[in-house]
């Protein structure tokens, strides 16, 4: 396992939606943080089965607990586990309900990158305040420039 990794569901980036019967499976990875609760949810009908509104989403939203760290509250999004020769969870999986396929997308890795160290202080504020965290922000700075 590597190291900071816990073998934890509540933490996990990945859920699936199983139809074992009829041997379907449907992951749902985790995807972008978003403030608030969309208007546009859909109702699922999969061959007779309904399914969830949020069920196929991939956001970590107020509206569910999914996709949070359990003790922080932070956002956790699936980065298809940078490092590793191939997902993680596509590698233990026993069941084979998982396949990895690469495909070629065009993303600005600058516009991402800024986009979570927003996201990720955007939650930490919600959660503690500004003033907690500008206060640890600055124990942090002035550590670092001992
Ligand atoms: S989980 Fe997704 S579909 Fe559901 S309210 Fe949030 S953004 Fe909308
Ligand atoms: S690819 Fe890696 S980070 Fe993403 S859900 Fe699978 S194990 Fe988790």
């Amino acid at each position: 396992m590597p190291k900071y990794s816990s073998n934890n569901p509540e933490r996990s980036r990945i859920r699936v939606t199983r139809e074992p019967l009829r041997d379907v499976y449907v992951p749902v990875y985790a995807g972008e943080y978003t403030v608030a609760e969309c208007a546009g949810r859909d109702k699922y009908i999969i061959d007779g089965k309904e399914y969830d509104e949020c069920a196929f989403c991939r956001a970590s939203c107020p509206s569910r607990d999914l996709f949070k760290e359990p003790d922080s509250g932070l956002p956790l999004k699936c980065d298809m586990c940078e490092g590793e020769d191939e997902p993680l969870c596509v590698k233990w999986c026993h069941a084979d309900a998982l396949i990895y396929e690469e495909r070629e997308v065009d993303v600005d890795v600058a516009d991402v990158q800024e986009g979570e160290v927003e996201v990720g202080l955007e939650s930490l504020i919600n959660r503690h305040g500004i003033e907690k965290v500008a206060d640890i922000v600055a124990q942090i700075s002035k550590a670092s420039k001992r």
